[in-house]
């Protein structure tokens, strides 16, 4: 019989369950990539996630090619797409990986409903997370709403899982169409060639692979101290591989655990699977409160006075032109590279929400269109946390201060000179405050900085007292 293996976002051979079950059941298998982006509505892959959608999905029909397969491109809509595919296969079964995100579970059920209708069997398998949402609950029973308790309880339930190899004999079934052209026909890649540092990455399962082993060599034994410090490549970069589902975190957690026990310092990991825990934890929020990305997870914040929407203001942030220099630094490596570190990230979106009290949610579509990991669970759960409005967030009255961070975390202002060359000789402490010295800001042709962090934050705290008053 033939089966069709619907991928998404699990665009990998090894510890693919749905992919693995489909192969030991049926004689032939079609690999099937759907692209219907309209389905996702407002959170439609942004153009870095399209630039990484292109290049993963060529590296995947390049994998199966080596196994005489080959990748069966179509543009959505999604039922429609499987059923003309069943049709020309005979296939009799529909296998997949789930999702969480609320409008793709809406339309994975409908799809599933749908085909077990014509008389297709359906089935569905994780391949994303340690534990599926509906899998963790509280003592009390329900969704768990603070980080620390989810973890204890996660960490006791990931041991011992073993990630599944990648099938070694496969036989695909003949169907026209497809293949690499398909992928072109998509038109994901971007039509100005504003993507060229993106050439630091290599998406697909092979480059998630190679990055994984980079880190468990050279960052993972001072992961702890260096994941700060963002002028450093003190942290895995994983993210894109992982939310297209290049690699599994079982097969992370298991290649890090093996390595870890061969260096003999089995404690090191558990600092960044503590991280991978947070994006476990983003999970499972978003799908218990399909609303966090575009609504207060705290309702206490709704009646929160943001200040008025400030194009301006928005465009200078966005650009990496606002005056202050870790955050302009944090801008401008988003922009060329796709990426920011975790740190940065969140002094960005501390100044974009605090300093100049935008909406969190203006932030939010920026990083959904700039960043490579662009991921609705991490990115809602990223900014609700600096917001303030999050589940488990960061209390508000804890404003960074961003010059105070930039001269703990990037002491000698490595990274701010990487990014931001008008500052590249600046001497001393100036690299993080350069408007101290009027002389030398005027020779920089480094912008003054567009908001008083000392009045701004003022302000912000006094939003916060008169929404507390509010209650
Ligand atoms: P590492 O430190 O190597 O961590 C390993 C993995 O753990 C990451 O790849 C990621 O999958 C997960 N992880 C680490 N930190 C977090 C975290 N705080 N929350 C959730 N998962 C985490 N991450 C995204 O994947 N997509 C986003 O869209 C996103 N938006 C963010 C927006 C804001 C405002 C903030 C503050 C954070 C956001 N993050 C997001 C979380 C975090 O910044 C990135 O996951 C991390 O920087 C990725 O780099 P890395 O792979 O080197 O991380």
């Amino acid at each position: 019989s033939t089966a069709i293996v619907w991928f998404r976002r699990d665009l990998r051979l090894a510890d693919n369950p749905a992919f693995d079950a489909a192969v030991r059941a049926h004689d032939r298998v079609i690999a099937a990539y759907v692209h219907a982006p309209e389905e996702e509505c407002a959170w439609a892959p942004g153009a870095a996630s399209r630039w990484w959608l292109h290049h993963s999905l060529k590296a995947l029909e390049a994998s199966l090619a080596k196994h005489g397969g080959h990748l069966h491109v179509v543009a959505g809509p999604s039922l429609a797409s499987l059923r003309d595919l069943i049709a020309a296969s005979g296939a009799t079964t529909v296998y997949f990986n789930r999702l969480y995100e609320p409008r793709i579970v809406r339309r994975d059920k409908a799809v599933r409903r749908a085909l077990e209708q014509d008389g297709v069997a359906v089935a569905s398998f994780n391949a994303a997370l340690w534990c599926e949402p509906w899998d963790v609950e509280t003592k009390q029973g329900g969704p768990y709403k603070v980080f620390t308790p989810f973890w204890r309880h996660l960490r006791t339930r990931i041991d011992g899982v073993e990630p599944l190899p990648a099938p070694s004999r496969l036989s695909f079934a003949e169907v026209g169409g497809g293949g690499s052209d398909a992928i072109d026909d998509l038109s994901l890649l971007p039509t100005r060639d504003w993507a060229r540092g993106f050439s630091i990455w290599h998406p697909g399962e092979a480059g998630a692979w190679e990055m994984l082993s980079l880190f468990a060599d050279d960052a993972l034994a001072h992961y702890a101290e260096s994941r700060d410090l963002p002028a450093r490549h003190g942290t895995s970069r994983l993210s894109p591989h992982l939310h297209w589902g290049e690699i599994s975190p079982l097969q992370v957690a298991a290649y890090l655990r093996e390595q870890a026990a061969r260096q003999r310092n089995a404690a090191d990991i558990e600092p960044y699977l503590r991280q991978l825990g947070w994006r476990e934890f983003g999970h499972h929020l978003l799908y218990h409160f399909p609303k966090t990305p575009t609504e207060s997870f705290n309702p206490a914040f709704d009646g929160f006075q943001w200040a008025e929407r400030d194009a301006h203001a928005l465009r200078r942030w966005k650009q990496g032109r606002t005056g202050i220099p870790i955050v302009d630094a944090g801008m401008r490596e988003l922009w060329a590279t796709g990426w920011m570190h975790n740190r940065v990230r969140m002094l960005v979106a501390s100044l974009l929400t605090k300093n100049l009290r935008q909406h969190w949610v203006l932030g939010e579509k920026w990083f959904w269109d700039t960043l490579v990991d662009a991921d609705l669970a991490n990115n809602a759960m990223g900014w609700q946390w600096v917001a303030g409005s999050g589940a488990d967030a960061a209390p508000y009255f804890r404003i960074f201060n961003p010059v105070t961070q930039s001269e703990k975390f990037d002491p000698e202002g490595a990274y701010i000179r990487r990014w931001v060359p008008e500052l590249a000789d600046a001497p001393g402490r100036l690299v993080h405050a350069p408007w101290e010295d009027e002389a030398f800001l005027a020779r920089s042709g480094y912008p003054r900085p567009m908001v008083d962090l000392k009045t701004s934050r003022e302000a912000a705290l006094g939003a916060y007292q008169a929404l507390r008053e509010k209650r």
